[in-house]
């Protein structure tokens, strides 16, 4: 933990500015200057006090949602194909839930993404005889170590300068991809896309064709502030980038899941694009007039937004800090 200080620094986002609220929230017991050793298990149990909903989005794709964002499994003879796999200690629950969905094993898991609360169960069903398919990138970032920027504290207490160590080996994916792949089982197809760089740079979306279902991981949070990520090259552009294509393949029956809030369609997409670039623009405009990131958040850019977005994962505060860091 020694280097905390320096990444503190190197971070340089606000943390001498809000140093006495971060620290005064986040780690009090713990000497100044050293994260809690618990955040991200902190931030596990959190994730992990949601109840698990179980949702039919069509004859053989159930949507589980909860303990860490959205799950779509889609069931049949050919095996159970999961996306996306909740937080570790959510891992009875999620075995339960897909034992529930019938007697076929687990073919493949497909992560949307290398963040844990996507990928902390893969070694657990990996274990068990599935393949882990991703995008190339998603390996890569799983096997680095890497220092989430420390972020105005959120009342809920999240995303605070997080520290993560490489996945061990039985954890990350055994298939991996550079641009598209697609998979044919159970009568579905799936259609799995890689975008340029948006909420990470490991990010895909899952088309399920016949179901008319999109998962689309964290490049969308329905009703809410997402989070996009610098530290792995998050984009705002990027993201509004991949939610133009989303919307260019759905139709008004499209059930388009999100990484976290509830299940979405076409209309619920066009609004957080909307919110998206309104974001965009506002601290474009502060950001090319001089201003740091620090005095925009006390500006309160987004105080006409935050009634709608601001009630979930990330609060305006850290909204704004988001938007400078990922233009
Ligand atoms: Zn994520």
């Amino acid at each position: 933990m020694f280097s905390y200080s320096t990444r503190l620094a190197g971070s340089a986002l606000l943390a001498h500015v809000f140093s006495t609220r971060l620290l005064g929230a986040s780690v009090s017991g713990y000497p100044q200057q050293e994260p809690s050793p618990d955040l991200l298990a902190d931030m596990r149990a959190k994730f992990n006090a949601a109840p698990l909903q179980i949702q039919r989005l069509g004859e053989d794709v159930t949507m589980l949602s909860g303990p860490g964002g959205s799950v779509v499994v889609l069931n049949g003879p050919d095996g159970k194909f999961v996306v996306d796999t909740f937080v570790a200690p959510a891992w009875p629950r999620l075995k339960e839930a897909l034992d529930g969905l019938g007697n076929a094993p687990v073919q493949c898991v497909i992560d949307t993404h290398w963040h844990f609360d996507h990928t902390d169960n893969n070694a657990h069903l990996h274990a068990a005889g599935a393949t882990v398919l991703a995008h190339e990138n998603t390996t890569k970032r799983m096997s680095e170590s890497h220092d989430l920027p420390v972020l105005y504290r959120a009342a809920n207490g999240a995303l605070a300068g997080l520290h993560f160590d490489p996945s061990p080996a039985g954890a990350l994916p055994q298939q991996t991809f550079a641009t598209s792949y697609k998979l044919q089982a159970n009568g579905e197809t799936l259609a799995l896309q890689h975008v340029p760089p948006a909420h990470t740079d490991t990010d895909i979306y899952v088309h399920f064709e016949k179901a008319n279902v999109i998962q689309m991981g964290d490049l969308f949070f329905n009703w809410m502030y997402p989070y996009i990520d610098p530290s792995t090259g998050g984009k705002i552009t990027g993201t509004i980038a991949a939610a133009d294509r989303i919307l260019s393949l759905a139709d008004k029956d499209t059930k388009i899941v999100a990484g976290h809030g509830p299940l979405g369609n076409k209309a619920d997409l066009t609004r957080f694009r909307e919110m998206l670039v309104t974001s965009r623009d506002r601290i474009e405009k502060l950001n090319s007039a001089g201003k740091p990131a620090q005095e925009a958040v006390a500006e309160k850019p987004f105080a006409d937004l935050d009634a709608i977005w601001g009630k979930g994962i990330i609060n305006s505060d850290q909204w704004v800090q988001i938007v400078y860091l990922t233009l």
